[in-house]
């Protein structure tokens, strides 16, 4: 893997004003175009790493509770956490709940979930963004009703957010992105629409995934350290922006024609291959 290759891409987030959630003005959307490394970044000691999960760390399965995280994955995050005094977080879409149990035996680590909406820090602390009660009742009983009337599309309730799959019904895609719209529409600014691979996910506006990292990065032991964000999907633009604004590391897994990452890694088993590397460079 060597070499560049130029990308389109926007230069921040989608709407002006003030994030309502940490009062950080939103910049003008932007195209613009950067050249993109098909190699990847020499290691460096003082590295912290954001990993999302789903497509990054483990195959995406057909069904969300049908992956398989492997012991080896396991261990890699563990000799990772060893090599960088605890500086690992994963960020996902999934909710910290759902991450646990995906990567017992280990516990507490660090996580932010259901896409930053909710986050456990280095200590343990659990961090929550304060959400009225959820206008999402009704909307989850219209999706539920169109899962009903089209076999295939799967709906995930994930409390805060709901999320239709389609990657067992592509065919449905247009159906179940018009019909989001639509219930979005009815929902109004407080939520918005996150497309991912085979999926759409309705949640609440104004937290990413690239503002869970900026709090992990004001704290013990990520605070001072280079932040390397890995990702594979649509939703972890926003981190990779992020990360390229600290002059940090971004990396996208797979094949994309748009994208913020500064880098790319073909797949998961590439992920896993490099991370292990950086271990057994043996830092200290
Ligand atoms: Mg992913």
């Amino acid at each position: 893997m060597t070499g560049h290759r130029a990308l389109h891409i926007l230069s921040s987030q989608r709407r002006l004003g003030r994030c309502r959630f940490c009062s950080r003005p939103r910049v003008p959307l932007q195209w613009v175009t950067v050249m993109v490394s098909t190699s990847l970044p020499d290691y460096a000691p003082d590295w912290a790493f954001f990993l999302d999960v789903d497509g990054t760390l483990i195959e995406i399965a057909d069904h969300p509770d049908a992956v398989n995280p492997t012991p080896r994955m396991k261990a890699i995050i563990t000799h990772l956490r060893l090599t960088t005094d605890g500086a690992v977080a994963l960020v996902s879409g999934r909710a910290i709940a759902e991450l646990d149990n995906l990567f017992m035996p280990l516990i507490g680590l660090p996580a932010a979930g259901l896409h930053g909406l909710e986050r456990r820090d280095a200590e343990g602390r659990i961090h929550l963004e304060a959400l009225t009660e959820s206008p999402l009742n009704e909307a989850k009983h219209e999706l539920r009703e169109f899962t009903k009337l089209n076999p295939g599309i799967l709906l995930e309730d994930k409390g805060t957010t709901v999320a239709l799959h389609y990657r067992n019904a592509p065919s449905l895609e247009s159906a179940a992105q018009a019909t989001m719209r639509e219930v979005l529409y009815r929902l109004g600014d407080d939520f918005e629409l996150k497309s991912g691979k085979m999926v759409v996910e309705l949640k609440p506006s104004g937290r990413h995934k690239g503002h869970a990292v900026e709090e992990f990065m004001d704290e013990s032991p990520f605070r001072g350290r280079t932040p390397v964000f890995i990702g594979d999907d649509i939703t972890d633009e926003d981190g990779f922006l992020v990360v390229n604004r600290m002059h940090g590391c971004s990396i996208r897994v797979g094949e994309t024609n748009y994208s913020a990452a500064q880098y790319c890694i073909p797949d998961v088993e590439a992920v896993l291959n490099w991370l292990e590397h950086y271990h057994s460079h043996h830092w200290r």
